[in-house]
C-alpha cells in the first residue's frame, strides 16, 4: 500500500507551525486512544495512531521535515536502518501511548535528575452517588481513595533490603536508547528498564520492586450547591504517583444523582406530578405540594383539567454557573375515585345524569374531539 502523505495524515498545511502539527498529533492520539476504542475497532485505530505517530515524529523534527519536504518518504523512511536497534515502530501500542504521555502530556519528555525518563502519575476517577437534595444544597463529604507511601522495608530503592538496584545495561541509565535510522538518530525509552535506568535483581518482596505501597487515606470534599449528573470535581495532585520523581495524576470525583421518589431534574427545573381528586379539580381549592424547600401551596381554580401544569417560579434548583433558580413544574394527575360503595355509585349515576343533560358544556375537550373523529373517518 502507497504511504499516506505526514501533512495529510495530521491534517495540517505543508507550511503548519510546529505547534499545529503537535495539537493535530494530540488531537488524533487522543481520538485514537485505546481505552475509547474496544473490539472492532482497536485493531483500526492501533493502525491510525501508529500512522499519526510516525507522522508527528518526522515532521516535528526540523531536520527530518526539511528531509522529507525535500525528498518525500524516500528521504525519512522510518523503517530504514531500524533492523538492528530494537522494536522501532513495531512495539506495542501501549508502549507507543507511554510515549506520547511522556512526550506531550507530561511536559515534553522531561528527564529527571538520574537522567531518566520522567512520568506523571495517572488520573483516578471516583463515582460518587448523592441526594437530589445533596446536589441543590451541597455537601461536605469524606471519601476513602488510594494513596501511596514509600515502602518501609527498601525505603523506596524497590531492592530487598542488603542487595542494590544495578544500574541498565542496555541504557547505561539514561532510561533511553539510540537507534541509528538512514541519516538520524532516533531516542526511544529503552525497552530493558522502561526507562527507569535501573534494574533490580532482586526485588524487595514487601513491595514488589515497586518501592511504594498502596494505602488509604481519607479526603474532604466540598460538593457545591447545584451541581448535576456526571459532572466531575477534580481533586489535583490525588491521582497515582509519577515515576521517577513525576508530578502525580489528579483524582476525579465524578457526580451520579440517585433517582428521587418525587422530583425528576431538567437542568435547573424540577418536575412533579401531584394526584388531585376528581372532585377538587371540578370544584377547585387549594392543594399542597412538596418542594425541595418544605411546602407550598397551589389554588387550583374550579374545573382544572388532567395533565395541567402549574409552575412555582425559583422553587427549582440554582444551577453552579446560573444566577437564579430554576422553577419547579407541578403537572396535575386526575385520580379516578376506586372501591366505591353502592350509594356513591348511585350518587355517581344521578350526578351522570345531571350531567348529561346539561350536554357538551360540562366537557370543554369531548366535543371538538368527536369532531375530530368524525373528520378522521370523512
Ligand atoms: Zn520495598
Ligand atoms: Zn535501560
Amino acid at each position: 500500500m502507497a504511504k499516506r502523505d505526514y501533512y495529510e495524515i495530521l491534517g495540517v498545511p505543508k507550511n503548519a507551525s510546529e505547534d499545529d502539527i503537535k495539537k493535530a498529533y494530540r488531537k488524533l492520539a487522543m481520538k485514537h486512544h485505546p481505552d475509547r476504542n474496544q473490539g472492532d475497532d482497536a485493531k483500526k485505530s492501533e493502525e491510525k495512531f501508529k500512522e499519526a505517530k510516525e507522522a508527528y515524529e518526522m515532521l516535528s523534527d526540523a531536520q527530518k521535515r526539511a528531509a522529507y519536504d525535500q525528498h518525500g518518504h524516500a528521504g525519512v523512511d522510518p523503517n530504514a536502518g531500524m533492523g538492528r536497534g530494537g522494536e522501532g515502530f513495531g512495539g506495542g501500542f501501549a508502549e507507543a501511548f507511554g510515549d506520547i504521555f511522556g512526550d506531550i502530556f507530561n511536559g515534553g519528555g522531561r528527564r529527571g535528575g538520574g537522567g531518566q525518563q520522567v512520568y506523571r502519575g495517572s488520573d483516578l476517577s471516583y463515582a460518587m452517588e448523592i441526594s437530589l437534595e445533596e446536589a441543590a444544597n451541597g455537601k461536605d463529604a469524606q471519601i476513602r481513595i488510594p494513596s501511596w507511601d514509600t515502602c518501609e522495608v527498601c525505603k523506596g530503592s524497590g531492592a530487598k533490603p542488603g542487595t542494590s538496584a544495578k544500574t541498565c545495561s542496555t541504557c547505561n541509565g539514561a532510561g533511553t536508547v539510540h537507534m541509528r535510522q538512514g541519516f538520524f538518530s532516533i531516542q526511544q525509552t529503552c525497552p530493558h528498564c522502561h526507562g527507569s535506568g535501573k534494574i533490580i535483581p532482586e526485588p524487595c518482596t514487601s513491595c514488589n520492586g515497586a518501592g511504594k505501597i498502596k494505602k488509604q487515606k481519607t479526603l474532604e470534599v466540598k460538593i457545591p450547591a447545584g451541581i448535576n449528573e456526571g459532572m466531575r470535581i477534580r481533586s489535583a495532585g490525588n491521582g497515582e504517583p509519577g515515576t521517577n520523581g513525576g508530578p502525580p495524576g489528579d483524582l476525579y470525583i465524578e457526580i451520579r444523582i440517585k433517582e428521587h421518589d418525587i422530583f425528576e431534574r431538567d437542568g435547573d427545573d424540577l418536575h412533579c406530578t401531584v394526584p388531585v381528586s376528581f372532585t377538587t379539580v371540578a370544584l377547585g381549592g387549594v392543594i399542597e405540594v412538596p418542594t425541595l424547600g418544605g411546602k407550598a401551596e397551589i389554588d387550583l381554580p374550579e374545573g382544572t383539567q388532567h395533565g395541567k401544569t402549574f409552575r412555582l417560579r425559583g422553587k427549582g434548583i440554582k444551577g453552579l454557573r446560573s444566577s437564579y433558580p430554576g422553577d419547579l413544574y407541578c403537572h396535575v394527575s386526575v385520580e379516578t375515585p376506586v372501591k366505591l360503595t353502592e350509594h356513591q355509585r348511585k350518587l355517581l349515576k344521578e350526578f351522570d345524569e345531571s350531567l348529561r343533560k346539561g350536554g357538551d358544556k360540562h366537557s370543554p375537550n369531548a366535543k371538538s374531539w368527536t369532531d375530530r373523529v368524525k373528520d378522521l373517518f370523512k
